[in-house]
Formats: structure tokens, sequence, C-alpha cells
């Protein structure tokens, strides 16, 4: 599997990286087993960077993946996590909260450091906020050596050029962002570079729109998204062509993006993506897939504080 550096944290990932979302039953009830099959599959095949978060099945995605990662040497792979988001409306992004999460984190997966501290979905809070007490109280606790690199996350681009304009993070994680559908982060990668910040992209199937399963019941696109995302993926169905394998081969092909996370908690569902990630895309299809897609290119959807947006 390629490798790139995550800006300038001298982390070398994997061009796809793991995302551990489904271990908490977040896009369908999972078989635990599998799950940890699914992680195990990951690592054998070469991936090295995992993303998790305490609000993932509201815990259960960081103990599951706790259980995966036991026995496994520490070396092997980089670990992400998050904290200031407990639940869908349940954000704390204060110094006390997060020092407590944190050592919870490593409690349920059973490491004694990550490698990255992301702050996750600041959209929902007041930036301000974020910028002058939850990042200084980071790189505090930084020194006690419980993570190494400090990131933040969120869907509108607009709050990272906002948070970094005034404060300094390691990386950042944008979702949905980087997909067929939608490409806005390539116009921001310019200005991330420049400064050395690692640029992680999560979410190429945009949380189920680009499969031929579709999106969850959940899922916040529009429907002329969702009609437009279906007749793509029912297109490169006909081609007999997964829309997967196109979104996750699209994605990791962009050098400016240092990893794209890929969530599955099925052990074939990584292999498949894996595989996919070493061949080489099919441009025709490509082309045809932008061009349906083309209508709701880089049409998102409202998340968090208004003024984020
Ligand atoms: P995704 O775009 O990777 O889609 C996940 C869905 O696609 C799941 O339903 C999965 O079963 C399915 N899938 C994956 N591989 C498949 C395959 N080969 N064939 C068929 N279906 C397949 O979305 P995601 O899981 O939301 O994003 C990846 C990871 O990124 C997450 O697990 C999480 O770790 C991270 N993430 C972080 C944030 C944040 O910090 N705010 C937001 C979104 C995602």
């Amino acid at each position: 599997m390629e490798h790139r550096s995550l800006g300038n944290t001298g982390l070398s990932v994997s061009i796809l990286g793991y995302g551990a979302s489904p271990l908490g039953g977040v896009f369908a009830s999972i078989d635990e087993r599998e799950g940890i099959r699914a992680v195990h599959t990951a690592l054998d095949a070469g991936i090295n960077y995992i993303d998790v978060a305490p609000y993932y099945g509201l815990t259960r995605a960081e103990t599951v993946l706790g259980q995966a990662l036991s026995g496994i040497p520490r070396e092997r792979y980089f670990l992400a996590t998050k904290v200031g988001r407990y639940g869908e409306n349940l954000f704390d992004f204060s110094p006390q909260r997060i020092e407590r999460s944190i050592d919870e984190s490593l409690t349920r997966l059973g490491v004694e450091y990550v490698d990255l501290l992301q702050c996750h979905d600041i959209e929902f809070t007041d930036l301000r906020y974020i910028i002058e007490t939850t990042l200084p109280a980071l790189q505090r606790l930084r020194e006690r050596g419980k993570f190494r690199f400090i990131g933040i996350t969120g869907l509108p681009l607009k709050i990272f050029q906002q948070v970094l304009a005034r404060s300094e993070a390691d990386t950042i994680l944008s979702y949905c962002r980087y997909t067929l559908a939608d490409s806005s982060l390539a116009d921001l990668a310019p200005t991330l570079a420049e400064r050395g910040i690692g640029i992680i992209n999560a979410s190429p199937l945009a949380m189920g729109l680009l499969s031929l399963r579709g999106a969850p019941a959940w899922h916040p696109a529009d429907a002329a998204v969702k009609n437009a995302c279906r007749k793509a993926a029912e297109l490169c169905a006909a081609r007999g062509y997964p829309i997967e394998k196109l979104a996750v081969q699209f994605a990791i092909r962009n050098r400016a993006i240092h990893t794209t996370l890929v969530g599955t908690a099925s052990p074939a569902h990584i292999a498949n993506n894996i595989q996919w990630a070493s061949e080489p895309i099919d441009e025709e299809l490509l082309a045809e897939v932008l061009a349906l897609l083309e209508p709701i290119h880089n049409r998102t959807w409202i998340q968090g504080r208004t003024e984020n947006n």
C-alpha cells in the first residue's frame, strides 16, 4: 500500500485508512467478531491508520476497536480518536471534559497513547471557544504524552479556514468533501499544504450515498443529491464496475490528500477496498459518472451553527 506524509507530523500514513465508526453500529447492526476481523484484514493488508471517536456508537466503536487491537504491537498502526462530541446533540469542548475524555478513550482502546487527538465536529460549537480555550488546553495536555498531534474535524470547509487563521493544528479531517459528488476540499488543499497541515479525507462513499445499498435513512443529503447518486450507482452496476470501487479510486489518487478513511465492519468490504486501491481507475466510466453528477456537484448540506456554514 502506498504511503504519504501526513503534513508535517512525520507520520507516513497509508493512502487508505480504516474508519472505525461502523464498529459502533452506526450504519447497520454489526457482528462484533466480523468487525474485529475487518480491522485485522485492514492491518494485514498494509493499512496503518485507524480513526475512531467516543461518539461512534456512544463509545461502542472504541470498545470494539480496543478488542481488535489487543495483542497487536503498538508500532504497527497510527491511531486517531477525538474529543468534544458525545452524542447527536451532546458537545463539550471544555478543558475538564477533554482531559477526562482522553483517559476514557485510552482505557477503552487499551493503549497508552494515540497519535492524533481531534476536536470532533467543531461546527456545532462557538469557534472562538475552540480557538481560545480548547486548542490551548490541548497544547498543554499534549505534554503529558497521551497524544502526539492535534487536529480538528467537521463538515463545512469554512471552519478550517476560520480556526486556522487564528490558531494552530497539525491536521484537519474533512468528510464527504472529496468524493465523486463533491470535490470542494481540493480548493482548500493548497493553503493547507503551505502550512504543512495533514489532510485526512473521510467518507469517500459520502456515508453510503455512493454505494449500491444507498444512503442510510438518517443521511442529510437532499433528494436531488440522493437521486443523482442512486443513478450513478445504477450506471456503474450496469457496467459491472461497483460505484464503491470508482469512489475509493477517485479519492486516493489525489496526492494533495494524505489519507482517505473508508469505514466498514465487513472483512470482505475492506479487502475489496484495499484491492481496488491498487488497480487503475476506469477513466471512461469516471468521466461518465462525473458528468451525471455534475448538476449536484459540490452541493452539500447545512450542519451545525448557521454562522459556521
Ligand atoms: P464511507 O463513505 O466510508 O461509507 C461507509 C459506508 O459504506 C458503510 O455503510 C460501509 O458498510 C459501506 N462500505 C464501505 N466499503 C464498502 C464496499 N467495499 N462495498 C460496499 N459498501 C462499502 O463513510 P464513513 O464510514 O462515514 O467514513 C469513514 C470514516 O471516516 C468513519 O468511519 C470515521 O472514522 C471517519 N469520519 C469522521 C468524521 C468526523 O470526524 N466528523 C465524519 C465522517 C467520517
